[in-house]
């Protein structure tokens, strides 16, 4: 997808700290880190936001929550805790629009819900 910032980290046009990948997804560290742990799992498929996914991306989707929970236990927060948070659209301030998921772990976080 052109001139998706993530579409070309994805094509190694733009550097990123890899933390994990396989043939669905690809995790690296966000650049502006809002916690110790703060990493982004994206698809390797181009998906605007969680309101493009479709009944196809089930296994995809499910894919990369345990792909949250393995990085978590990698990275050491699993016992402590960690948060997962996907934000989709204007209201919930997503800013780069290729779905993606952060893991934040490593701090305690203000409890929205
Ligand atoms: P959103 O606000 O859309 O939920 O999250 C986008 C995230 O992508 C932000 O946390 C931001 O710091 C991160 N980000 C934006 N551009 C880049 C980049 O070029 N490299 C990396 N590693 N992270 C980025
Ligand atoms: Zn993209």
């Amino acid at each position: 997808m052109e001139n998706c910032i993530f579409c070309k980290i994805l094509a190694g046009e733009i550097p990123s700290k890899k933390v994990y990948e396989d043939d669905f997804v690809y995790a690296f560290h966000d650049i502006a880190p809002a916690a110790p742990v703060h990493i982004l799992i994206i698809p390797k498929e181009h998906i605007c936001c969680m309101n493009k996914a479709e009944e196809s991306h089930k296994e995809l989707l499910g894919h990369i929550l345990l792909t949250a929970q393995k990085l978590a236990k990698e990275l050491g927060i699993a016992d402590s805790g960690y948060r997962i948070i996907n934000n989709c659209g204007e209201n919930a301030g997503q800013t780069v629009f290729h779905m993606h998921f952060h893991l934040l772990g490593g701090d305690t976080f203000t409890k929205l819900v």
